[in-house]
């Protein structure tokens, strides 16, 4: 049997590709979701996905909804923190609960769950983890200081906890996106968007499919040298 994998946000976009990667390999994935049931169930019926709806920035429904996963799946092996959300606004705009529903739900979240399969994987002697940062924690960007934030304090994240992994045969790594087509790009707006995509070198938005195959690399059992690494999958847009 497959290994299991768990990926937070795992319903839509980016973390809907993953999972359907995972799943062609082979894992047994669960697919965690906020609370969008509609997409939720739609996702299901075309899948075959199980999902699990809790809120990754609460602790709590964290420990509740891994250990449902693992009743149902068994002990969680691989962790793709990829649930995020934007509530873009310049700092003049910008309300301390955009601030902080940014940072639970994109950083405190990523504790939240490695918390929780922390123990489980040290004990097994091996485990996966990939954090899903940003282009835009490397390079910051204009109206973004709550997620340009958050996604940053993934990437340190990433390479601290890599470090305690390291001796015990759990690999830690960040993917870092650039601009890709799903629900959260859509809502940029048409013109800035255009702007955008003529800063990308291969001259196009990022497709769900290659962050997946991304993540498809880094936890790969014969991956475990590779660890504290951020991966960036921008088409280039990193070079400027
Ligand atoms: P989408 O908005 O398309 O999907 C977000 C997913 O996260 C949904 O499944 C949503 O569930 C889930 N989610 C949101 N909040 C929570 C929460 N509190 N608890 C559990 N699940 C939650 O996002 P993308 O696919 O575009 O982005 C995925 C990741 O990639 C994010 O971390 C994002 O920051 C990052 N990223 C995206 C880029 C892009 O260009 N799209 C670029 C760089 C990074 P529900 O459906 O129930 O709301």
């Amino acid at each position: 049997m497959g290994r299991v994998a768990i990926v937070t946000g795992g319903t839509r976009g980016i973390g809907r590709a993953i999972c359907e990667h995972l799943r062609d390999s082979g894992y047994r994935v669960a697919a965690n979701y906020a609370g969008n049931t509609e997409a939720a169930n739609r996702f299901h019926e075309e899948t075959g996905i199980p999902v699990f709806r809790f809120d990754v920035s609460d602790f709590g429904e964290c420990e509740a909804g891994v250990a449902k996963v693992s009743r149902e799946l068994g002990p969680v092996e691989v962790l793709v923190n990829n649930a995020g959300i934007t509530r873009d606004g310049t700092m003049k705009r910008m309300t301390y609960d955009h601030w902080e529903e940014v940072i639970h739900t994109n950083l405190t979240s990523c504790y939240n769950m490695c918390k929780v399969v922390w123990e489980s994987m040290l004990d097994r002697g091996f485990g996966r983890i990939v954090n899903v940062g940003s282009i835009n924690g490397q390079a910051g960007q204009y109206g973004q200081v709550n997620y340009a934030a958050a996604k940053s304090g993934i990437h340190g994240f990433t390479k601290a906890l890599a470090q305690e992994g390291a001796p015990k045969g759990i690999t830690v790594n960040a993917i870092a996106p650039g601009y890709v087509d799903t629900d959260m790009v859509r809502a940029v707006p048409h013109e800035v968007l255009q702007k955008i995509i003529s800063r990308i070198p291969v001259g196009r938005l990022g497709k769900a499919e290659d962050i997946a195959r991304g993540v498809m690399f880094l936890i790969d059992d014969n991956a475990g040298f590779v660890t504290g690494a951020t991966l960036s999958i921008n088409g280039g847009q990193h070079m400027y």
